[in-house]
């Protein structure tokens, strides 16, 4: 927030904020983590960490699996980031939530104070940077005047989230999927609730 509580935007990318992802474990279907692997030299851009290699750790049930990108020739493979699936392991987010009929998500605790900080404010400043920001490539109904509370009260059910990580905490949003390297279904699971 600036000095006159205007808002400014910091123009980082949503990389910026893919540090860490909270994801529907796809054991237990509780809250995992998918982080860069340990160990790994410091970052020099955001956007390094598109392709950096990554892993998925459960606290709850001690699940861990290894991401590596994809080569083309000498180069790596990045994913794309947006959307409330992860696409690294292709799991739901932890962090999502419907709200004005549509789906509110985030990555972590920092990327919920950015949108709440953005949304909250009613001014915002650009400074014209060519880049487009996180915060440029909001869809417009989470901009909109009028949807302003109920963004609000969204961000604030997905920050009730961050801290929980049980199976049974999980918002009903985020599904669990079968588990790619096992073929298992994770608790709660609705595909394996349904006969088909
Ligand atoms: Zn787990």
């Amino acid at each position: 927030m600036g000095h006159d509580g205007r808002f400014q935007d910091s123009r980082r990318g949503l990389a910026h904020y893919a540090d860490l992802l909270l994801v529907v474990c796809p054991r237990c279907g509780g809250r995992a983590s998918v982080v860069p692997r340990p160990g790994l030299p410091e970052l020099r851009y955001d956007t390094e960490l598109l392709y950096r290699p990554r892993r998925l750790v459960c606290a709850g049930c001690g699940a861990m699996r290894e991401w590596t990108a994809e080569r083309r020739g000498n180069a790596l493979v990045g994913i794309t980031l947006g959307g409330p699936d992860e696409p690294f392991f292709g799991l739901p987010l932890w962090l999502q939530v419907p709200c004005c009929g549509q789906v509110l998500w985030a990555y972590n605790a920092r990327h919920l104070d950015v949108l709440d900080e953005y949304v909250a404010a009613g001014l915002r400043e650009r400074t014209g940077w060519p880049a487009m920001s996180m915060l440029d490539r909001l869809p417009a109904w989470m901009k909109t005047a009028g949807n302003r509370t109920e963004v609000l009260r969204g961000v604030q059910r997905l920050r009730a989230l961050v801290d929980l990580s049980a199976p049974s905490d999980r918002p009903s949003a985020a599904a669990p999927r079968p588990d790619r390297a096992t073929g298992q279904e994770p608790a709660g699971s609705p595909y394996f609730r349904s006969p088909y």
